[in-house]
């Protein structure tokens, strides 16, 4: 998987005209965050997370660098939700900085297995982030400078 140190520009998914900023692209050399998180930033985190929008999707399955023995789950479950893991990525508008920050999906796996904790404007920016697939979402992004087709994978 990519290692992105969290908050510095995400380079590898060809938009130089995005201000992208990844979070939670973690790997087993370098050392992350740890601490807690409230259940109410997890619960907004995994429902964005279902089916999350994106430019495009992305072959293939990441596995998770932490898990000893297995690659992680393949999905996670959490209040009636199915999170799938390791293929989908995560938009998540900032209009203040007029971008988006990125996320793997096994962003959520990180939080609830390995005591992940990312960065606080990231999770504010999850508490605010409206619906996924809602028009206050595309419009959410627009405002962060992303013009995509917005029909998506
Ligand atoms: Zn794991």
């Amino acid at each position: 998987m990519v290692y992105c140190k969290d908050l510095e520009p995400l380079a590898f998914l060809d938009r130089s005209d995005w201000l992208l900023s990844g979070v939670g692209w973690l790997d087993a050399d370098h050392d992350y965050v740890r601490g807690p998180v409230s259940e109410a930033f997890f619960a907004a985190l995994v429902e964005l997370l279902v089916d999350p929008w994106q430019p495009a999707a992305c072959a293939g399955r990441s596995r998770c660098p932490f898990c000893r023995f297995t690659d992680g789950p393949g999905a996670l479950y959490f209040r009636g939700s199915t999170v799938r893991m390791g293929a989908n990525n995560l938009f998540v508008p900032h209009a203040a900085t007029r971008g988006a920050y990125v996320a793997p999906s096994l962003i959520a796996h990180y939080v609830d297995a390995h005591e992940y904790a990312p960065p606080v404007a990231f999770q504010e920016a999850v508490l605010q982030c409206p619906p996924m697939r809602s028009m206050a979402y595309q419009k959410a992004l627009l405002a962060a400078g992303i013009r995509p087709p917005f029909g998506g994978a």
